[in-house]
């Protein structure tokens, strides 16, 4: 296969991954990486991208002619290291230092780790990798070892029937590893095996001598590019960028620089604020909720997005062209742009009658929303306040925040002094498109006019108990956090 055949094969398989939601979140760079028998992921934790890197000697194992042709095993290689960027821990230097402090062969833990994601391809992409029908398999017996099993067995997908008694034991493995969601699962099932077959790492060095195994494992590839940036550098020396472009490149750490130096921070924050933040203690967020909330939170964001579409390969298709053609604006670029954030600020009434749940759930709510700024979906701020008829209190911070300062949040204010706050944050709520406001509208200032701005009433609880038609011409009061985010993105 020619270099040119493998680029517009991975560009098409790329293609079909994005229609059908098989990518990650974050921007992916593939390349192609010459004098390279395999191919391998990493994530890089400073610019928040995901590379893929495919070899052009992907194609020297093979020794057997596939059902489905060789074209179909070269993009194998694509869907394994894809199904790693969606399902494999990030922070793989951590996963190799407990693996050393075990002594367990980091070859065996790769293996656990490709049966688990390529299980977990599977059902979500409906397609098998079929390895087995191009790559040669060690023979199996009585006498195989417990790694030669495991081995097969993972490359022949579970779809194998044997009498070998052993066999049964690594059946056992294998399902116990499929059922793992995360990485991190793994480990008490890798201790357990190393326990019961201490010969592992002999077995596994000798499948890498027959030439079975490569010797290191995509994931140890990982390791090292996480470990150096030198080594992460000479990685894409002799590559070709087919899709985005590499993490290391100079222009996207320019870009950076200059976005930081424009950007201008408010703060009206008066200089009492100890009955809305509580710097001493920390309370409740429900991580585990705002978790589960923000795809649906998502849909807000989806197609309010920047998009300039271009024939130089990105990360996301433009598919009205595609279904039309239009090869030459075929791809979207830079999705989030700084034009197309949205201006949201988040305005939480730390008043006494807003404690228990429903100051809780507006914690949770800021997680959310911290979660989509620290993605650079929206900007804007938050925005406490309270106080008491003698003292105004307010507080702003620009998202994103520090994530620990949402457990500080605190509804202790004899009053909400909403007017005061209003007043004062003006300029913020005014250049919003929306400025959402978390309250049991117990409002006790009369005075003031909340109509004529973006505000967006909110509350988490009994809707009989609080009175948001009074204050706002948009309001939602709903009993779960849930509901009223399912109301809430089919109202904006
Ligand atoms: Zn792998």
């Amino acid at each position: 296969m020619h270099k040119e055949q493998l680029i517009q094969l991975i560009k098409n398989e790329h293609i079909t991954m994005v229609i059908n939601d098989l990518i990650p979140y974050e921007p992916i760079h593939i390349s192609i990486k010459k004098n390279f028998d395999t191919a391998c992921w990493s994530f890089n934790e400073k610019s928040n991208k995901h590379s893929i890197y495919v070899g052009d000697k992907i194609l020297e194992k093979v020794v057997k002619k596939g059902k489905k042709g060789i074209e179909y095993y070269a993009t194998s290689y694509l869907h394994h290291e894809m199904s790693h960027a969606l399902h494999t821990l990030r922070d793989l230097k951590f996963v190799n230092e407990w693996l050393n402090k075990e002594k367990i062969p980091f070859n065996l833990f790769n293996l656990f780790e490709d049966a688990r994601i390529e299980y977990l391809w599977r059902v979500k992409a409906d397609r098998l990798f079929n390895w087995a029908d191009y790559e040669e398999l060690p023979e199996i017996s009585e006498d195989s070892n417990a790694t030669n099993l495991l081995f097969v067995y993972i490359q022949k997908e579970g779809k194998i029937r044997s009498d070998i008694e052993k066999m049964k034991r690594v059946r056992e493995y294998y399902s116990e590893i499929l059922k793992c969601s995360e990485t991190i699962e793994l480990f008490p099932i890798l201790k357990r095996w190393i326990e019961e077959f201490p010969e592992t790492k002999e077995d596994l060095e000798q499948l890498a001598k027959d030439g079975y195994l490569s010797k290191d494992g995509d994931l140890a590839t990982t390791v090292e590019l996480q470990s150096s940036e030198s080594s992460a550098e000479k990685m894409d020396e002799d590559s070709e960028d087919v899709i985005g472009k590499s993490p290391y490149k100079d222009e996207d750490k320019d870009i950076d620089l200059v976005e930081e130096l424009t950007e201008i921070e408010y703060d009206f924050s008066t200089k009492y604020h100890e009955s809305i933040f509580d710097e001493y203690n920390s309370y409740e967020v429900d991580k585990s909720k705002a978790t589960k909330l923000i795809p649906v939170m998502q849909k807000i964001f989806k197609e309010k997005k920047k998009k300039i579409s271009q024939s130089n390969a990105t990360n996301r298709i433009n598919t009205k062209n595609f279904l039309n053609s239009r090869y030459d604006k075929l791809y979207k670029k830079k999705v989030v742009e700084t034009k197309g954030k949205k201006k949201i600020n988040l305005m939480i009434d730390c008043s006494g009658s807003m404690g228990g749940a429903p100051i809780k759930n507006a914690r949770t709510f800021c997680y959310i929303i911290n979660e989509f700024a620290k993605k650079s979906y929206l900007e804007g701020y938050l925005i406490l306040t309270g106080g008491d008829s003698s003292r105004h209190q307010c507080m702003t911070i620009k998202f994103p925040l520090k994530s620990n300062d949402i457990e500080h949040i605190i509804a202790n204010s004899g009053a909400e002094c909403l007017k005061g706050t209003i007043d004062m944050t003006y300029k913020l709520i005014k250049e919003s498109d929306w400025t959402f406001v978390m309250t049991d509208g117990n409002i006790t200032d009369n005075a003031i006019n909340t109509k004529g701005l973006p505000l967006f009433g909110m509350y988490v609880g009994d809707p009989e108990s609080c009175n948001l038609s009074k204050w706002f011409n948009k309001y939602i009061a709903r009993e779960s956090l849930e509901e009223l985010i399912q109301v809430l993105i089919n109202k904006l």
